[in-house]
Parts: structure tokens; sequence; C-alpha cells
């Protein structure tokens, strides 16, 4: 059975993030004027994604995608060279108009379950430590982009050898803040 490739970061085994790390700075792929990003705080909610939106270096079937609190994010440089990929997404993908690479993605919408959060993409960041991706969302979605259906349980199969359980949506944890957040708006469920 080839190999199954899921993002570079991983492919080698999932590095384990550090205790007590602070954050770090994000370039974007230019080699002249660089867009840089400050994230001055560890992440969270690290994981791969194979939904067709999330940002992916070439070649990678998965991106790799992180939140922080966008009170810690901030534009360093070049941020002139930013534009937002799709303005009516529910996240707004703050790209790299010359090389493409998504540097924020950030939730305007103040009702959204993960307003307040930014993502992030820590591969950017040549500092270590940034907290280690802890599962796969939207595993089935690769297939929208083109990958071999035939091929699903192994991908699978290499996930959970990774560390990374595959779900089809974000992880359980996630799903139920969604729900959460959706019920306590409805007045389903009080705080
Ligand atoms: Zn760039
Ligand atoms: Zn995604």
């Amino acid at each position: 059975m080839a190999t199954v490739s899921i993002h570079p970061a991983v492919d080698h085994g999932v590095k384990p993030g550090k205790d007590h790390f602070g954050g770090g700075t994000l370039s974007c792929k230019c080699r002249d004027k660089p867009v840089k990003v400050k994230v001055g705080a560890q992440t969270a909610h690290n994981h791969v994604c194979g939904c067709s939106k999330c940002w992916k270096p070439a070649g990678a079937t998965f991106s790799q995608v992180a939140v922080v609190a966008r009170d810690k994010v901030s534009v360093l440089e070049n941020g002139d060279k930013l534009a937002v990929v799709d303005p009516k997404a529910a996240i707004q993908r703050h790209a790299c108009t010359v090389c493409g690479t998504h540097m924020i993605g950030r939730i305007e919408d103040t009702n959204h379950p993960f307003h307040g959060l930014d993502f992030v993409h820590t591969e950017l960041s040549s500092e270590e430590g940034w907290s280690a991706p802890v599962f796969a969302a939207f595993v089935s979605s690769i297939i929208e982009a083109g990958y071999d259906p035939q091929r699903m349980d192994a991908v699978r199969a290499r996930l959970n050898e990774l560390g990374l359980p595959p779900y089809d949506c974000l992880s359980p944890p996630l799903m139920d803040a969604i729900a959460t957040h959706v019920a306590k708006a409805k007045g389903t469920l009080h705080a």
C-alpha cells in the first residue's frame, strides 16, 4: 500500500507542543517583502482539515490550522499585500495576494460560535512549540478536491496511526461548543 501523505508537518509524526510557549511570527511564502503576522500566544484546537477552503501548502492533502484569541493577532509587516479571499464566507481568510498564503482567518459575525478566535497556520512560523494537532476535521471533504474515494480507509487509518482521530465535521468538543452556543441563543439551554 502506498504511503498516505497528510500534511508535511505531521507526515513524519506529530511534534508535541511546548508548555509555556508564548507564540511567534508567521511569514507568508514571498521571498520579497513577506507579510508578517504576530501571534502573541499559544494556539488551541490545532488540527488538520480536509475542507476545500483552508489554505494548504503545495502538494498537501490536508491543511493544518489552529485558533488563537483575535486580540493576540496583529500584522507586523506588509499588510498592504493582504486581501480577503471570499468576503461572503463566515471565516474571512486574509491571504497574501502575491503568494496566496492565508495569514489570518477572522470571523466578523459577533453571533458566530467562534467569534473572537482567529484561525492561523502555525507552520508559517519558524518557532517550535506551537500546540500540536489533535484531530482531523472534514476528512470526507478531500474527495471533493479530487482525492480517490477508494483510498479513504487508508487515509483514516493513517490519521488514527498519527493520533489524529478522523471526523467528517469538527471534533466532538467543538461540535458540542457550537451546539451549546446555538442552544443558548435559542433559549433552549440556560447558562
Ligand atoms: Zn506572500
Ligand atoms: Zn478547513
